[in-house]
Formats: C-alpha cells, structure tokens, sequence
C-alpha cells in the first residue's frame, strides 16, 4: 500500500482463511499490510468478509490458517491481550457495546480497563464527548439515546483512549451526512495530530476518497489495494461489486483534466466552487 510514514507496518496479514462452519472459507487466504499513520478504507459489497477481518484482527475470532502480526506483534492466545489494549474497534450496532449506566460511565469504560489514573480520567471523558457532540448527554443512559447518538458515544469511549489503531466497522452508519461530516472530521483530526492508524470499513464513498489507501474486499478475496484514484480509476469492477465512484470525485477528475483544480475536491460542494471560479 502507499503511504509509508515511517516504514512500519501496524498491521500485516498474511494468507489468513477464515471459516465459521469449517466447511465454507469466508476469507480465503488474503495477505496484505497497512502502514502505520495510515487512514485506510476498507470497502466490497455486502458478506464480502470485511466485518469477519475486523474481528480476526483484534482476536475476537481466531483464524484457520494463516498469520496476524499487530504492531510487530504475532497475535496468539498469548498477546491478545497486549494487543488489544493497543487497539480499539468500534461496532456498527453500538448496543452491543453499552457496559455502564450513564454516557459518562460508558466512556469511562475503556480508560479504566487501561488503568489511567482517575484524576485524569474526568477531562479525558469531557474531551472525548465533545469530540463527539455529546457533553449534554454525559449523565444520559446510553439506552435510551438514538441509534446515532449511541455511535457517538461508542466512538467517544475509543477516541478517549486513542489507542494506537483504530478499526471502526460502520461506526457512524446511523447519523446523518452532517453528522458523519463532522465526526468523520474529528476522527481525522486524531488519526493526524496522534499518529493513530485506521482501519475504517465503511460504505461513504466520500470517506474513501478521503483515505491513504483502499483495500477492496470480494468474496473472501482482497480483488483490489491503492489509492483513491488508483482504485477509483476501475469503476467498472468497482461496478460489479455494487461500488460507486462518489459523483464529486468525477467531477474533479474532470476539472482536473481541464486544469480547473489542481487538487482533488472531496465533496459535490468544493468541486461546484472550483467550477464557478
Ligand atoms: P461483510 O462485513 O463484508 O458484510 P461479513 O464478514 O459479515 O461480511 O460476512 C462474511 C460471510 O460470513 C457472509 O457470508 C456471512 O453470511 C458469513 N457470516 C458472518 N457472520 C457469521 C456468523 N456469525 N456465523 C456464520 N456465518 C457468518
């Protein structure tokens, strides 16, 4: 994959099957490496295996065959637990995450699973829930909050943390575009000013455009890796998978071609202004 920022990889794979049943391999031998500091999407159609790797990868599931190296670290029963205190992931359905009573408990939950001191712990949980639009809510029960706002309280409790990789499955799948927008921007925010590597599977077309690398899951096999634009430019295989180019992108590949923008747009928004100028 491309960005390299200091040579290291967070997250290397090697030919890792995957079976639930012991008959049918979900993930059928992929290898692949995710540099460290890097953003990357990971995208396919639906069942192509991408929510199955995000759990491999943390140790929630193990593997048939094959190797997971996290951070220089082979996983094994041995450090799963060292690796997981070095990374975090964040579920699409939040409810399954929801541990303490009150928002603030909840965020408090991984702090206090990493043992930071509780002196520090209450600035953490007010930071982490501004991040995420949510300081009203800090002595709300989490089960009672909407689909959304319990992904921003999930995402807080990770952000609060900020462990060295991040894996967010669908995590902002229930808030609206705006919403998305803005979280999108803070997590990015923190993946630059910390270093944190991401692993984001997601369907926001705009949020790969976004991304260091793409990694392209198909039935159990990796059918693409690159960037944005190198993955961007097979559309028509894209297509098959039910993947589109984001509008926007085309746009500004266009304008680009024109000599009309000199960088690539990220939203239907930025490129109108380019045109109008
Ligand atoms: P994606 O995240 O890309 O939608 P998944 O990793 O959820 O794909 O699923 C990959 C394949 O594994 C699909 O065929 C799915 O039906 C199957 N699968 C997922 N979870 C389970 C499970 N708990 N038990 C059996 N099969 C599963």
């Amino acid at each position: 994959m491309t960005k390299d920022t200091n040579g290291r990889d967070a997250v290397s794979v090697r030919d890792l099957t995957f079976s639930y049943d012991g008959e049918t391999d979900v993930l059928k031998g992929i290898s692949f490496d995710i540099p460290q500091g890097s953003y990357t999407a990971v995208i396919g159609h639906n069942g192509s295996g991408k929510s199955t790797l995000a759990k491999l990868l943390i140790g929630l599931l193990a593997a048939k065959s094959g190797t997971i190296r996290i951070l220089g670290q082979e996983l094994n029963e041995e450090t799963v637990y060292d690796i997981r205190n070095r990374t975090g992931i964040v579920f699409q359905n939040p409810d399954n995450q929801f541990i303490g009573s009150t928002v603030a408990d909840d965020i408090a939950f991984g702090l206090e699973n990493r043992c930071i001191p509780q002196n520090e712990m209450q600035g953490l949980i007010e930071t982490a829930a501004a991040q995420v639009g949510m300081t009203k809510f800090l002595e709300s029960e989490p089960t009672k909050l909407s689909g959304g706002q319990k992904q921003r309280v999930a995402i807080a409790g990770i952000l609060a943390v900020a462990p060295d990789i991040i894996i967010f499955d669908e995590s902002t799948s229930m808030l609206d575009p705006r919403g998305k927008k803005a979280i999108n921007e803070e997590i990015r925010r923190l993946h630059e000013e910390r270093d944190i590597t991401i692993l984001s599977i997601t369907h926001d077309m705009e949020e790969v455009a976004q991304s260091d690398n793409v990694l392209v899951l198909r039935d159990g096999t990796i059918a693409m890796t690159g960037t944005p634009r190198e993955v961007f430019s097979r559309e028509r295989e894209l297509k098959e998978m039910d993947l589109d180019v984001p509008f926007a992108w085309k746009i500004t590949e266009e304008l680009m071609k024109l000599g009309l923008a000199d960088h690539p747009a990220l939203n239907l928004e930025e490129a109108a202004e380019e045109l109008c100028r």
